[in-house]
């Protein structure tokens, strides 16, 4: 099987080994499609020690099909998809042409999307579907007010445009690529504002500008975003594409009665992933799928990796195997 490899002095290739070098693990999967998410570019180009051990193959999910199994609920033949659980990180991933994993960090993919669908979208799009999830569940609704969405042309962002704007919501689409109007306008954003406003320092309070949003990027940009939200409003933080910190105070908090909610997708209990799949299966139209995804090979991951890192991709790679 071919794989891409990460080894210790940061190398990074395309190997051949052998499926008996497969991690442990009770599911044998022939893998159809990976994706590069913003996890997998740090890894591919040594950004930040997302390996935890090598040698170690990255790809932190995958679409394929059951090719042997040893549990219970997953029969050979069944298309499954696997998001997170140190897949990638701790545990072989899914750049390569095959998976060895435990059947408890797999779903079962819903019968009405296809394999490379889910892997256009995947974790970035699953993180979405997991954030606008929590937005309604919150009690954030169409009526509620505006809903902001930062990082708007990458991975989560897109998705997550596309998944509001189709559940009635007007978004603003907070981007730092001017030339990328008309694609966000495509996804359903109903307006678009320079991510510059945004990347500085932020006032203690702000005007009340959003009912809700859904932040990739952390840092001064989060900040900002929930010193602008409305009283009782909803911001729901996943990513830190800007950085790690956040430089608020709690004057949103106490004084507007702000709700931060934190989402993380890789340790998500099953029952929640299963919902948010079945809901992208039901809402995301496949062709704004198409629309977002470049199709690519093993080979040109490293450099779509670099591309990644330097914040200049719109949409998802999607990875052939
Ligand atoms: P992408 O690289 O596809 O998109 C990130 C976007 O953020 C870019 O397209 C750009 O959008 C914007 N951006 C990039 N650099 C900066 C910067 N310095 N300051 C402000 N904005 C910037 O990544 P993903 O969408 O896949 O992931 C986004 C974030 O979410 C990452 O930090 C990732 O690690 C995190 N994530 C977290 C998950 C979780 O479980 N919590 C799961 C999945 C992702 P634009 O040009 O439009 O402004």
């Amino acid at each position: 099987m071919r794989a891409i490899v990460l080894r210790e002095d940061k190398q990074v290739a395309i190997e051949q080994c052998n499926v008996t070098d497969l991690p442990e693990g009770d599911v044998l999967v022939k893998v159809a499609y990976s994706t590069l998410n913003y996890k997998d570019a740090l890894a591919l180009t040594a950004s930040a020690p997302i390996a935890k051990s090598y040698p170690m193959v990255p790809g932190i999910d995958f679409v394929g099909v059951v090719k042997e199994s040893n549990a219970s609920d997953f029969a050979v033949g069944d298309t499954v998809v696997l998001n997170g659980w140190g897949v990638g990180e701790k545990h072989w991933g899914g750049l390569a042409e095959y998976a060895r994993v435990k059947s408890k960090w797999l779903i079962k993919l819903p019968t009405n999307m296809a394999p490379q669908d889910a892997m256009s979208i995947g974790t970035a799009g699953y993180t979405a579907m997991l954030c606008c999830n929590a937005l309604r569940d919150a009690g954030v609704t169409p009526e509620s007010g505006n809903i902001l969405v930062s990082g708007a042309t990458g991975g989560v962002g897109s998705v997550a445009v596309a998944i509001l704007a189709k559940r009635g919501y007007s978004v603003t689409a907070l981007s730092g690529k001017a030339e990328q109007a008309e694609y966000l306008t495509g996804l359903g954003a109903s307006a678009i504002k320079d991510r510059k406003e945004y990347e500085g320092k932020a006032r203690i309070l702000g005007g009340q500008d959003w009912a809700g949003a859904v932040d990739v990027v952390g840092s001064h940009t989060l900040a900002n975003i929930i010193a602008n939200t409305q009283y009782g409003g909803v911001v729901t933080a996943c990513g830190l594409a800007q950085g790690m910190d956040l430089p608020s105070s709690v004057a949103p908090f106490i004084l507007r009665g702000v709700s931060l909610l934190g989402i993380d997708s890789v340790y998500c209990p099953q029952e929640r992933r299963q919902r948010a799949w079945n809901d992208l299966a039901e809402e995301l139209d496949p062709t704004v799928i198409q629309q977002i995804t470049h199709e690519i090979g093993l080979d040109d991951c490293i450099e779509a990796a670099q591309n990644i890192m330097a914040g200049s991709v719109t949409g998802r790679y999607l990875v052939k195997l």
